[in-house]
């Protein structure tokens, strides 16, 4: 990799593949953001713990990441990063999403290397991350504006944000169309990521960061939070031209040069 200098990275922290629940391969993934001039994302697939797993088995759902392919997910994320900096120079994290909806809390690791038990405490996951040297990130604490049902009423992070807000390398301000006040307000570290799962979702909240291309510069400008923003991006809205108001332009014949 050559030094780029710093300069303003735009970036996504928060990616599902078909490794869980996204409707996406990595490759897929990997060409959708490279093309569209991304510097570096994360792809972080769910790891459920063994309740969730449970439920999302009786419903035929996909079980995300369990312990016996974690490995060969890792593999694959890592083979695409090459192709991602050969054919696009963007950086692919590998990452994944604890996905603990027993205890109410979503934990992004970004950078891992190893697997850890979903079962374990907020405290023991985030110290397994710090172990790895990955980042340990808050997910979506707040209630998003898709949620139906009473998940939305499920949020350890958001109720216990006080305890765990020295914790945790940063937290999610934004998660896909929601934002949390609360994180802007209290002062917290943030990120902003899209939870993609599908490609609508490339236009929605991202990161930008000040900082060298390399995934340490990153973690470590994310760690210091002190030149990181949140941007929001969607399609150009659609301008219908209203009857009535349309402005009459004289016929090419008419014109007289
Ligand atoms: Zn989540
Ligand atoms: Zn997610």
């Amino acid at each position: 990799m050559t030094p780029k200098g710093k300069g303003w990275l735009l970036g996504d922290f928060h990616i599902h593949t078909r490794w869980s629940d996204g409707h996406l391969s990595i490759r897929e993934v990997v060409d959708l953001y490279g093309s569209h001039g991304f510097d570096v994302i994360a792809i972080t697939d769910h790891v459920f713990d063994a309740y969730t797993l449970e439920q999302r088995r009786s419903r035929g759902e996909p079980v995300g990441l369990l312990p016996g392919i974690f490995n060969s997910y890792l593999k694959a994320v890592r083979e695409e990063a090459r192709r991602a900096w050969r054919e696009y120079r963007m950086l692919v994290l590998p990452g994944w999403e604890i996905t603990n909806d027993r205890g109410c809390y979503h934990i992004v690791g970004i950078d891992v290397k190893d697997f850890i038990d979903p079962d374990l405490t907020v405290e023991e996951i985030v110290e397994g991350l710090r172990q790895q040297g990955a980042l340990a990130i808050a997910a979506h604490p707040g209630r998003r504006s898709f949620e139906k049902g009473p998940t939305f009423s499920c949020q350890h992070l958001k109720e216990n944000m006080e305890q765990y807000r020295h914790l945790f390398d940063a937290w999610e301000i934004a998660n896909r169309y929601d934002f949390f006040y609360d994180i802007w307000e209290k002062g917290l570290k943030f990120v902003a990521g899209s939870d993609f799962h599908r490609e609508e979702h490339l236009n929605a909240w991202k990161t930008l960061i000040k900082t060298e291309k390399d995934p340490e510069g990153i973690k470590a400008a994310i760690r210091e939070n002190s030149q990181v923003s949140a941007y929001l991006s969607r399609p150009a809205p659609e301008v219908k031209p209203r009857p009535g108001r349309l402005i009459k332009f004289p016929s090419p014949s008419a014109v007289s040069v």
